[in-house]
């Protein structure tokens, strides 16, 4: 083609361009004037808040969340308040129109020196509004002071995690290893100046070649009669510890966990507290540090790797509460057996689990908040020509993809509540049923919760995918909960062990079971009705007695499958692990089970009325769709594939009779607004062209601040 014809066929576009330009200009044109009334017959888009299209609730939202938060609820607002009020939790306005919204969120677009920097800062402004006081100095049965802690520290998650692991490694892991591993002389050294922050302290117990396997870490600790100190060491470059919390900028003590060899004899993992940092900050001789580098989320903790060469702590920094080596290098221990002193040293680790479980909820219930009130102001395609566009939530698909999980939030709620209670009144003889409570729900609850949250995020569309409409970012910022405080995994097999022993140990000595709710596995085995009806369904008989039924099926599956292969020559051990797809399904029935009976217990704590409907409801949607997921209900037959397929009905029956309550569940959730984001209110005025561009905001505000000599990133000592 020559450049005449191009130009040609250019000219020829041109004038059509020109042409059909004149027509969509001139209204006297007919063909202007159609353009123009499809355009009137869509006007653009407006915002209604869900509050105004929904109607009023059916229960009272203040009621729910007073059940679902279990406790503090006035202190939780309160905390939640001075978070908004302070500079330092970059508030943020967004709305083009009006005042528009201020939303409270770390910035995600720092660095992480000003990510770890802005923790410690935060830190620094929370104590002096005296959130830490009495955490590790309350008289011990305070129970209101406990509650408050709890309460605060779950606050302080739905702000940021970093901010709530940062705090919780130094309170409740080194402040933690303290009260429970330390007696009276560590307890007067330690715990007040950990409180005030004198000190920062982490907790040194994984190791580059150990993590689950804490019982197989190479830090040797040694005694020097002569001198009366411990002697520590890193033998080789997979005993370097790794991940430490708090090790890589700030912290100034840890408790490290090492194996403690006298004469000879390795009497396993001890806890000692060594400095590692002076008050300036520097170094301590004979301990190198390195950083963990950048992570793919928790970049406002200080992860770090510590090598200890040879250094040395006195006698008495050994936390001496379960051993003790005397001056004269004599060891000491009132617990004789290896494994039971191992498991008391793991003690403080059930908290951080405890912790992990409640908080996680939280996080779904901000990813669900957002994302229902998100659906019930988007809209998305007509299905009658010319007809209004579907608000998200309408659609049966929409429904089935959040409705089962905000059922999901809610019974996992209850059962974190009840772990907690557990935890507040633990004893000496409790302490099994909590690890394996703990171990249980925290990997059931995170597990889930990463789930939640995608969905929530797909659900949302793009939107989802913005930092500041936070759920993208909390996935990264969570996805370590399955990993640390106990590998889930690792965590569902201690669940399925420890029930194969109570059952083994029940059968051997001819003695009903006790404890850990598998009373039920005493009595006769409960029938499942051939036809599944609706209300059938929906009869909490029918839901506990199947949840039964398959765990103590599964119980006994195990515990004779394990012991055929143990009959074919194998080990107890190798035999438990051969057995693991029956583990699995195990621990997840008994987890499940335990969610079940608490919501259950809640709903039937209420008097009859609009709530104890709405929560029947969500009983129901619970295990429903557990039967639905749960390939083990369809694979060992509990049930049928016809009832499967009732199963399946009836989940699409409670989503849309659900629906008209989603507005009023995730209120009750008691995520403040400015906690959540732009597209949880009005999304339109929050991305109009007028809407302050917050990143650009955010930065020109720290050079303001820079220059005028202030350091938003210094922190404070
Ligand atoms: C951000 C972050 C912060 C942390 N903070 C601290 C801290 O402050 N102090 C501290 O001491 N530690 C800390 N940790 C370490 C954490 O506790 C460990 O990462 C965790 O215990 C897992 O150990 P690992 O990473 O070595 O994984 P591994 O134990 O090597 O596990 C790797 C995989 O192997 C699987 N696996 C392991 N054992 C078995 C088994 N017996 N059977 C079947 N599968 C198995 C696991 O399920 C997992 O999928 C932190 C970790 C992270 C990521």
């Amino acid at each position: 083609m020559d450049s005449s014809s191009s130009s040609s066929s250019f000219d020829r576009f041109s004038r059509r361009a020109a042409v059909i330009a004149r027509h969509l200009r001139d209204p006297a044109l007919p063909a202007a004037a159609s353009t123009a009334a499809a355009i009137e017959a869509a006007p653009c888009l407006r915002y209604t808040p869900p509050e105004l299209s929904e109607g009023p609730p059916a229960f009272e939202p203040r009621e729910l969340r007073r059940l679902l938060d279990g406790h503090g609820v006035a202190e939780r607002d309160w905390l939640f308040r001075a978070m908004e009020e302070s500079p330092l939790f970059c508030p943020r306005r967004r709305g083009g129109s009006g005042e528009g919204r201020v939303f409270v969120a770390p910035d995600y677009n720092q660095t992480k020196e000003q990510q770890r920097e802005m923790t410690m800062r935060r830190i620094g402004h929370l104590k002096s509004r005296g959130v830490f006081e009495g955490w590790l100095t309350a008289a011990a049965g305070d129970d209101e002071a406990e509650m408050r802690k709890l309460a605060f520290l779950e606050c302080l998650g739905i702000y940021d995690h970093s901010l709530a692991i940062k705090i919780g490694v130094h309170f409740f892991l080194w402040g933690g290893a303290i009260q429970f591993f330390g007696t009276k002389r560590h307890h007067d050294k330690w715990l007040k100046d950990t409180e005030d922050y004198v000190v920062k302290g982490c907790f040194a117990m994984t190791e580059l070649g150990h993590g689950s396997n804490v019982r197989g870490i190479e830090t040797i600790a040694t005694y020097d009669k002569s001198s009366g100190e411990f002697v520590i060491n890193t033998p080789c470059e997979s005993a370097q510890k790794y991940w430490i919390g708090g090790a890589a900028n700030h912290a100034t003590h840890t408790v490290i966990f090492a194996q403690l060899h006298m004469d000879g004899i390795n009497q396993g993992v001890h806890a000692f507290i060594a400095q590692i940092r002076d008050v300036d900050g520097n170094i301590c001789p004979n301990v190198r540090i390195a950083d963990c580098g950048h992570k793919t989320g928790l970049n406002g903790v200080d992860n770090g790797r510590i090598w200890f060469d040879n250094i040395r702590v006195p006698r008495e920094n050994l936390l001496n509460s379960v051993a003790d080596v005397l001056p004269d290098g004599q060891y000491v221990s009132s617990i004789k057996d290896p494994d039971q002193r191992f498991a008391a040293f793991l003690a403080p680790l059930t908290f951080g689990r405890v912790n992990i479980a409640v908080n996680t909820v939280y996080m779904s219930k901000i990813g669900l908040a957002i994302a229902v009130r998100y659906a019930l102001t988007r809209q998305a395609f007509a299905i009658t020509p010319n007809g209004p566009e579907l608000l998200l939530l309408d659609y049966p698909s929409h429904q089935r993809r959040l409705v089962p999980l905000l059922a999901k939030a809610c019974a996992m709620s209850f059962a974190a509540n009840y772990l907690k209670k557990m935890y507040l009144k633990r004893t000496p003889e409790s302490n099994k049923a909590i690890h394996i409570y703990s171990s249980a729900l925290k990997a059931v609850l995170t597990w889930q919760n990463m789930s939640t949250l995608q969905e929530c995020r797909e659900a949302c569309g793009g939107q989802g995918l913005k930092t500041e409409n936070r759920i993208g970012i909390l996935k990264s910022e969570y996805d370590v909960q399955s990993t640390f405080e106990g590998d889930n995994n690792v965590l569902m097999q201690q669940v399925s062990k420890a029930l194969l022993g109570e059952y083994v140990a029940a059968q051997k000595r001819k003695i009903p079971l006790r404890g850990l709710g598998l009373e039920h596995i005493n009595e006769p085995c409960p029938d499942i009705p051939e036809n599944l009806t609706s209300s059938i369904l929906r009869s909490f008989k029918f839901q506990t007695d199947i949840f039964c039924l398959r765990e103590r099926d599964l119980l006994k599956r195990y515990a004779d499958e394990v012991s055929q292969y143990q009959a074919k020559g194998e080990s107890k051990e190798r035999a438990t692990l051969l057995s693991y797809p029956l583990a699995e399904d195990l621990a997840r029935a008994f987890t499940e089970r335990t969610i079940l009976q608490t919501i259950l217990e809640a709903e039937m704590a209420l008097t009859a009325g609009p709530l104890k409907d709405v929560l029947g409801l969500m009983r129901s949607m619970y295990s429903l769709i557990c039967m639905e997921e749960g390939a083990s209900f369809l694979r060992y037959g509990y049930l049928s594939i016809g009832n499967a397929a009732a199963v399946r009905k009836e989940v699409m029956a409670l989503c849309s009779k659900i629906r008209p309550h989603a507005l009023a569940i995730v209120s009750s959730f008691g995520i403040p607004d400015a906690f959540l984001s732009p597209i949880a209110f009005d999304w339109i005025d929050a991305n109009t062209w007028s809407s302050p561009n917050n990143e650009l905001q955010w930065s020109a505000a720290a050079q303001l601040y820079e220059s005028n000599g202030i350091n938003l990133f210094a922190c404070t000592k």
